[in-house]
C-alpha cells in the first residue's frame, strides 16, 4: 500500500475496507488487483463506446443508402407516385407520374392533387367516373378512379393512399400511388358487354334480362306494384331473312331494337334473346291497363314500313304478356308463362298480344301428358293408317289414296290427328311418327298392289319438322327400298306455310326428292301466305285447294272465283289440281266445269281402313274376273 502513496492507499482502503484488515502482506496484491479491475472496466467502456460509435456510423450509412435506394425506387417506380402534404398539396411526383399525366414537376408541385380530377366529373354520372380524387386522401385508401391528364384526356387508374405521420402522430404527408389501368378497364368492359349484351343490337341479353327481372320482382314486392314481362317474336322474320339475305335481316333486327327502345321508359329493359325473339320488362306498373296500352303501342310502332335494300317491308309481331307477382314470382316461370302466351297469340293469327292465363298453363300440362302418351303410342303400336281415295274427275277412277293417321288410345278411344299432330310437331315426336307413317304407307300400298294388281299411289302428309330432319331423304328412300314400292307411286304432301318457312333449303330438298320420281303436292293451298311468284320456281307437281274454299261452293262467289283462278293459274304453270273436302254434287260439278283434275272428299269416300280398301279393289278384281 505504501507503494501507492498514502492518499491512494487510504482511498483504496476506504473503498475496499477488507484490504486494511487483510494485513500488510496482501495489500500490494489487492491494490494491483483493484487497479487491474479499473483498467478492465475502462477498457470495456472504451470498447462499448467504440462499438456504439461504429453502429451509429453504420446506421447513418445504411439510412443514407436506404434513402438513396428508396428515392431511386420511388423515382423509377413503374407506378406513378405523388407525395402530398396533409392537405393534398403536391410536394413530390415521380417520373412515371409525369409520363402518364403529362404534368411535369414544375406543373404539379405546389398544386392540389385534384389537378387529376376530370373537368366533367362534377356533373358526370358518379357510376361512370368512379371515386372522387378528393375523397381518397385518407390514412389508408385504395380503389379505382377516373383521372384526367394535363390535356384533359381521361384515364383509369388504381389508387393507393397511405399516410406518413410526424413525431406528434399527426398526418404529415400522403403517399399516393397509382397504375394506369385504362386498357384493362376497356377489355373488362368489352368482356362485360359480351357477357351481358347482345352483340348485334347492344340490347341486354338473356342473362342480364333475367337478372333485372329478378331485381324488378323484389322491388315490385317492396313497393306493392307490378312488373310486366312481354315476350315478342317477329312474324315472318325467317322469310325476310331468307329472301332478302342476312344483312337485311340484321338491319331489320336493328330497326326493331331501336323502335322497341323508343316504346319504353328509361326504367324499363328491352332485351334480345336471340334470333327474332325480344323481351321487354316494364317496371312500376300500377295500372294493369297500362300494359295493354304499351303492348298495343309496340304492335303499332313495329308495323310501320321498314326500308330494306330498296324495298319496303312491314313486319308484324306477336306478343305474350305475363305479370308479376300475380302470375308468378319466379323469373324462369315468368319467361315460360310469357312464352305460352306468345304461342297463343300466334295461334290466334299473329299480329296481336295475349296475356298469360292459368288455362294456358293447364293446357301446357295436358300437352306434356299427351307427349308422354304419344311416346307410349309409338312403342305399343297404337297408331294405324286410314286411306282416303282421290278420284280423277274425268274418268271417275281412284288414282291415289291419302294416308291419314289414327291413334287408338287404350282409354280415350280414337283420337283425331288434329288433336295430336300439333303436339307431336312441337315436341319433335312427329319425326319418328312420320317415319312410321311413311314406312307403313309404302308397305301397305305395295301389298295392295301385289294382292289386287291395282296401280294406285299413296299420298303421305309430311310436317315442317320432318323437313328439318337431315335424314328425311334417307328415310324416304329406305321406305321405298324396304317395301319395293316404285317412287312414282309415292306422293308427299307438304303445306305451303312449311315451304315458306325456309324456302331455300326446302326447295333444294324437294328438288332432290322430286328427282327420284316421287310426286310432290302442296296441301291446304290458299290458307297460308305463299305467293304465286314462288309457285313458279317450286319443285311441285300438284296443288291441293284447301277445303275451306270448296266448302261454300256454290253459295260463296268469292270462293268460287278463287278456286277457278287457282285452277287456271296452276294449269298455266304446268301443275295438276286436286280439290279436297268435296261433299256434294254441286261442288263436284263446279270443279268439273273449271277443269279441276282430281277431287277428294266424303262425296267419293270417307277415309277407309286398309281392309276396306283391299276389299274395294278385291271386289273390283273379282268383278273383272267374273266379267272375263
Ligand atoms: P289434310 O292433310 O288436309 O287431310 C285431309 C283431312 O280432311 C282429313 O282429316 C280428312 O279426313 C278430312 N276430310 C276428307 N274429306 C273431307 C270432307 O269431305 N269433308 C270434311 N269436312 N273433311 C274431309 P284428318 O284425317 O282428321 O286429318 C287432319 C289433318 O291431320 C290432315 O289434314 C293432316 O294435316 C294431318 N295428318 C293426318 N295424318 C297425318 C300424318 O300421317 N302426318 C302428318 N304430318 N299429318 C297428318
Ligand atoms: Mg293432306
Ligand atoms: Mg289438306
Amino acid at each position: 500500500m505504501a507503494l501507492l502513496g498514502n492518499g491512494l492507499s487510504e482511498q483504496l482502503e476506504s473503498a475496499f475496507p477488507w484490504l486494511g484488515h487483510a494485513g500488510s502482506g496482501w495489500a500490494p496484491v489487492a491494490a494491483g488487483f483493484a487497479l487491474l479491475s479499473v483498467a478492465i472496466v475502462l477498457f470495456m467502456l472504451v470498447l462499448v463506446l467504440k462499438q456504439r460509435l461504429a453502429d451509429s456510423v453504420r446506421r447513418r450509412n445504411e439510412d443514407r443508402y436506404n434513402l438513396a435506394k428508396f428515392s431511386s425506387a420511388v423515382m423509377n417506380s413503374g407506378s406513378m407516385i405523388a407525395i402530398t402534404d396533409c392537405e393534398g398539396r403536391i410536394e413530390y411526383v415521380n417520373e412515371r407520374f409525369c409520363a402518364i399525366t403529362g404534368f411535369d414537376r414544375s406543373d404539379a408541385i405546389g398544386k392540389p392533387l385534384n389537378i387529376l380530377r376530370p373537368a366533367a366529373s362534377r356533373n358526370g354520372n358518379p357510376e361512370k367516373r368512379g371515386n372522387d380524387i378528393l375523397d381518397c386522401l385518407q390514412p389508408s385508401w385504395e380503389g379505382e378512379m377516373l383521372c384526367s391528364r394535363k390535356d384533359g384526356e381521361t384515364f383509369w387508374s388504381t389508387v393507393n393512399v397511405s399516410a406518413v405521420y410526424d413525431n406528434e402522430n399527426a398526418i404529415a404527408n400522403f403517399v399516393v400511388s397509382g397504375v394506369d389501368i385504362t386498357e384493362l378497364k376497356v377489355a373488362n368492359q368489352r368482356m362485360e358487354q359480351l357477357a351481358l349484351f347482345d352483340s348485334l343490337t347492344g340490347l341486354a341479353n338473356r342473362r342480364l334480362f333475367l337478372d333485372r327481372l329478378e331485381q324488378a320482382i323484389i322491388n315490385a314486392r317492396r313497393h306493392q306494384c307490378q312488373v310486366a314481362l312481354l315476350f315478342l317474336d317477329l312474324d315472318q322474320f325467317k322469310r325476310i331473312n331468307d329472301t332478302l339475305g342476312h344483312d337485311a335481316g340484321d338491319m331489320l333486327l336493328l330497326t326493331v331494337a331501336d323502335r322497341l327502345k323508343s316504346c319504353v321508359r328509361s326504367q324499363d329493359t328491352v332485351a334480345r334473346l336471340g334470333g327474332d325473339e325480344f323481351t321487354i320488362l316494364l317496371n312500376d306498373i300500377h295500372d294493369p291497363q297500362s300494359v295493354n296500352v304499351a303492348a298495343k303501342n309496340i304492335l303499332r310502332t313495329l308495323k310501320a314500313p321498314i326500308r330494306l335494300q330498296n324495298q319496303e317491308v312491314i313486319v308484324s309481331t306477336s306478343i305474350g304478356v305475363t305479370v308479376a307477382p300475380g302470375d308468378s314470382e319466379d323469373p324462369e316461370n315468368l319467361m315460360k308463362n310469357a312464352d305460352l302466351a306468345l304461342y297463343r297469340a300466334k295461334e290466334k293469327g299473329r299480329d296481336q298480344h295475349h296475356f298469360f292465363t292459368e288455362e294456358l298453363n293447364q293446357r301446357a300440362i295436358r300437352q306434356l301428358h299427351l307427349e308422354q302418351e304419344l311416346r307410349y303410342a309409338l312403342q305399343f303400336d297404337e297408331f294405324n293408317l286410314m286411306y282416303q281415295p282421290q278420284v280423277d274427275l274425268r274418268s271417275g277412277e281412284m288414282i291415289c289414296v291419302e294416308a291419314l293417321i289414327r291413334w287408338h288410345h287404350p282409354q280415350r278411344g280414337l283420337i283425331s290427328p288434329d288433336d295430336f299432330i300439333p303436339v307431336a310437331e312441337e315436341t319433335g315426336l312427329i319425326v319418328p311418327i312420320g317415319n312410321w307413317v311413311l314406312r307403313n304407307a309404302c308397305m301397305q300400298m305395295k301389298l295392295l298392289q301385289q294382292l289386287t294388281g291395282c296401280d294406285l299411289r299413296v299420298a303421305v302428309n309430311l310436317s315442317a319438322r320432318q323437313f328439318r330432319d337431315p335424314n328425311l331423304e334417307l328415310v324416304i328412300s329406305d321406305a321405298l327400298d324396304a317395301s319395293g314400292l316404285e317412287p312414282r307411286h309415292l306422293e308427299i304432301e307438304v303445306t305451303e306455310s312449311m315451304l315458306m318457312d325456309d324456302i331455300t333449303s326446302v326447295t333444294e330438298q324437294l328438288s332432290r326428292i322430286k328427282s327420284t320420281g316421287v310426286i310432290i303436292t302442296i296441301d291446304d293451298f290458299g290458307t297460308g301466305y305463299s305467293s304465286l311468284r314462288y309457285l313458279k320456281c317450286l319443285p311441285v307437281d300438284v296443288l291441293k285447294v284447301d277445303r275451306e274454299f270448296v266448302r261454300d261452293i256454290p253459295e260463296d262467289l268469292n270462293d268460287m272465283e278463287i278456286t277457278s283462278a287457282v285452277i287456271a293459274i296452276a294449269h298455266k304453270l304446268g301443275l295438276r289440281v286436286i280439290a279436297e273436302g268435296v261433299e256434294n254434287i254441286d261442288q263436284k260439278d263446279f270443279l268439273v266445269i273449271n277443269k279441276c283434275d282430281y277431287a277428294q272428299g266424303y262425296l267419293f269416300s270417307r277415309p277407309l281402313s286398309f281392309e276396306d280398301l283391299f276389299k274395294h279393289f278385291g271386289d273390283l278384281k273379282d268383278n273383272a274376273l267374273k266379267r272375263a
